[in-house]
């Protein structure tokens, strides 16, 4: 007989700093703030509350590393090694990122080890086989003597501002493809679960990182974002958060004219026909919300389902969320973890409560739980007789509540699936190819899954159309929006 595999455990984590030109330090006021754990509801750790001061010292040393270091002029493959190692080290270090991010956000552990770490480490060395390949090209001229050629070139300081859920996944979409084009970075993560953050940064460290070309700033948004954001020195900023605070950047990089590229939050339809395989419809639909509590942005929130199997489908995922496995995301067994914070927690019963005034009928969830006595659990949610105009139809609520309406046709589908300010992700489920394809056409969004769910790759490009944000991250298409073009034209004569 096999032995059981160890279960993790909670660890000490220490004090976080920011990291500055190759250099762990306090914030220079010497504040910090505390992360806390969600399911234990105790503090893991105080964490460095940098400030505007701080941005400024950590964007110098970016700019400096860009514009004096050997990082732009290393040679592509000694770059592209860098990258390998920083991916090798991810993935010797999985059992301690797991673990992190289990305690900061809530994420069961194994849902993380088998699935985001494998993913994380995956952009390291698919940005790093890219780096190898960033070339230009002659370009035809009106007059012989005349060679007109480009050359792709780094951006410079790229800001990485990244979101509480999927911390980890989400930086390192951004940080790869920065790195491999040749810039500098300054990373802040959001002020909720910065713990993988610092651990990253000690990564970029111990593979040999240049200093200066990868720095780490906590702090508040609102101040230390804001002064990051606004600064003259950074050239770019990768965003990933909500529709707001993406406008907000948009506007506040506008008098420094900022390159920008906005992955931000989402309302995505999931269409179930009759002829779908109602088992795997069912599955597919239920994790296609409820994975990670909801705190997804491409969580599958709006599911249309054709009427004839409408009230089997809601029967069945009534049942799957009465039998889901709320817990201590480090425990194997878990399947829903607690809410990320005490703020989102609120936030998600607040639209649990919509949802029960509205015409919506609850059929599943609807309460908090706790678990030893602790914890910020939501149970899985369902409300059936949903219609696309309700509040819960139409706002993100980032959190484990799923509507579900009844669609007649396939061109009533489609307008549901459109009708919503956002388009991040889509999902349709059905038996006819045919018929998915051609709906794929239709669908106003950046990721249409036919049959499925939840499935990434570092060469597959991701972002939104509409609210849901602009630039791609991942695939090629991201490599292209950290680097500019120069145009150089030589006279022969
Ligand atoms: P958020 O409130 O917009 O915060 C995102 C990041 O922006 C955090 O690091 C935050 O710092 C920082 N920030 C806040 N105000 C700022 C300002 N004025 N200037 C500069 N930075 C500022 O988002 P969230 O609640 O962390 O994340 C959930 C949202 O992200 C959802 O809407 C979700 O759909 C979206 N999301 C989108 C994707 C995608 O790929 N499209 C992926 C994941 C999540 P503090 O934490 O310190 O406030």
């Amino acid at each position: 007989m096999q032995a059981a595999a160890a279960v993790p455990q909670r660890r000490s984590i220490p004090r976080g700093q920011l990291l500055i030109n190759g250099r762990w330090c306090d914030a220079s006021s010497g504040e910090t703030m505390p992360t806390f754990d969600p399911t234990t509801e105790e503090k893991i750790a105080e964490v460095a509350k940098g400030s505007a001061a701080d941005v400024d010292q950590a964007v110098a040393a970016a700019s400096r590393a860009f514009e004096e270091g050997p990082w732009g002029r290393m040679h592509l493959e000694a770059r592209a090694k860098l990258l390998f190692k920083i991916a090798d080290l991810l993935d010797e270090r999985a059992d301690d990122f797991a673990i992190r991010e289990a305690m900061d956000m809530g994420m069961p552990y194994r849902d993380f080890r088998d699935t985001i770490m494998p993913h994380c480490s995956g952009l390291f060395r698919f940005f790093s086989g890219l780096a190898m390949q960033i070339s230009g090209g002659y370009r035809q001229s009106y007059e012989p003597e005349i060679r007109i050629f480009t050359r792709r070139e780094p951006l410079g300081v790229v800001a990485a501002i990244t979101p509480f859920n999927f911390p980890l996944a989400l930086t390192c979409s951004k940080v790869a493809p920065a790195l491999a084009a040749g810039n500098t970075v300054v990373h802040k993560p959001a002020s909720d679960t910065p713990l993988t953050a610092l651990a990253l940064a000690q990564v970029m460290l111990d593979a040999g990182v240049p200093e200066g070309v990868y720095n780490l700033v906590t702090g508040p948004g609102s101040t230390l974002g804001d002064a990051l954001v606004k600064h003259p020195l950074v050239d770019k900023v990768a965003f990933t958060g909500s529709t707001a605070v993406g406008q907000n950047i948009i506007r506040n990089g506008a008098d420094t004219l900022k390159h920008t590229t906005m992955e931000l939050g989402g309302k995505s339809p999931n269409i179930v026909f009759a002829d779908a395989n109602i088992e795997a419809a069912v599955q597919t639909a239920f994790w296609a919300i409820f994975w990670n509590k909801g705190e997804v942005c491409v969580a599958g929130s709006r599911l249309i389902v054709e009427r004839p199997i409408y009230d089997e489908v809601v029967d069945r995922l009534a049942k799957m969320a009465e039998n889901a496995i709320l817990g201590d995301p480090l425990l194997p067994e878990t399947q829903v973890g607690p809410i990320a914070s005490k703020a989102e927690y609120d936030k998600v019963l607040r639209y649990v409560e919509a949802g029960k005034e509205s015409k919506a009928r609850l059929v599943a969830g609807g309460n908090t739980r706790r678990v030893n006595g602790k914890g910020l659990f939501i149970e899985p949610t369902v409300f059936g007789g949903a219609t696309n105009d309700i509040k819960i139809s139409r706002e993100e609520i980032f959190g484990p509540v799923l509507p579900v309406i009844p669609f007649e046709t396939e061109e009533e589908a489609i307008r549901i699936a459109n009708d919503t300010p956002y388009g991040l992700a889509s999902g349709i489920q059905t038996g006819s190819m045919a018929r998915a394809l051609r709906i794929a056409d239709k669908i106003k969004a950046g990721t249409v899954w036919l049959n499925m769910w939840h499935k990434y790759h570092p060469s597959a490009p991701f972002g939104g159309y509409k609210m849901s944000g602009y630039g791609r991250e991942q695939g090629p298409e991201a490599l292209e929006s950290y680097t500019q073009y120069k145009t150089v034209w030589a006279n022969l004569a």
